[in-house]
């Protein structure tokens, strides 16, 4: 035992961890006695729990939102990164929806158009960022046509509101628009059962 020197390691023939010589003999035995290797993913895992490490990193369990089938220890990173229902921010109008639903979202929402207050043309909410780069400030008002005239109307009456309530505005716009799809939708279901809750 005094001859050998600390740093000696051996590896041991059932986990394949080095081990500090002084201590191979005690940790092999307990080493076999308590551990195994998991067949999947090769893990050495006390063989009491073996049971539990299966049941809970290498089982099928099904993902809540969209019922994927996958083994558990991925399921957090699916519905972190992957899963087509988690929930996700449109980068226009800021308001919560599935991803899987985010890109025709955004392709109408990024349609509509914003005042810039600097050239005072309208501008794609898309395309908002591209134009804040590009844009020289030069006021469109010297062109004259009838159809600009009435753009800049539009625009005046559009630039009293203040700026910052510009994400305030559109989530109350979506907001508005769910809650008339819902109106609708009741009015049309009403109508349905009327004829039988007067029987
Ligand atoms: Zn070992
Ligand atoms: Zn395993
Ligand atoms: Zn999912
Ligand atoms: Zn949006
Ligand atoms: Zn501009």
């Amino acid at each position: 035992m005094a001859d050998v020197s600390d740093d000696a390691t051996s590896i041991c023939a059932h986990c394949g961890r080095a081990i500090r010589a002084a201590n191979i003999a005690l940790h092999y035995a307990h080493c076999s006695r308590n551990l195994e290797k998991c067949k999947i993913c090769g893990d050495m895992i006390p063989k009491r729990n073996s049971d539990d490490h299966f049941l809970n990193t290498h089982a099928q369990v099904a993902c809540s939102m969209c019922h994927k089938i996958m083994e558990r220890d991925m399921i957090e990173i699916h519905k972190g990164e992957s899963c087509p229902q988690r929930v996700v921010t449109c980068e226009f109008c800021e308001f919560p929806l599935p991803a899987v639903d985010l890109a025709e979202h955004q392709g109408v929402c990024g349609n509509r158009t914003e005042l810039c207050q600097l050239c005072n043309r309208y501008v794609r909410l898309c395309e908002r960022y591209n134009h804040g780069a590009r844009c020289n400030g030069i006021p469109d008002n010297n062109v004259g046509s009838s159809r600009d005239a009435r753009a800049r109307e539009r625009d005046e009456g559009a630039g009293r509101r203040p700026q910052n309530d510009y994400p305030k505005r559109n989530i109350l716009f979506t907001v508005a628009v769910t809650g008339i799809a819902v109106l609708v939708g009741s009015i049309l279901f009403q109508r349905k059962t009327e004829p039988s809750d007067l029987h």
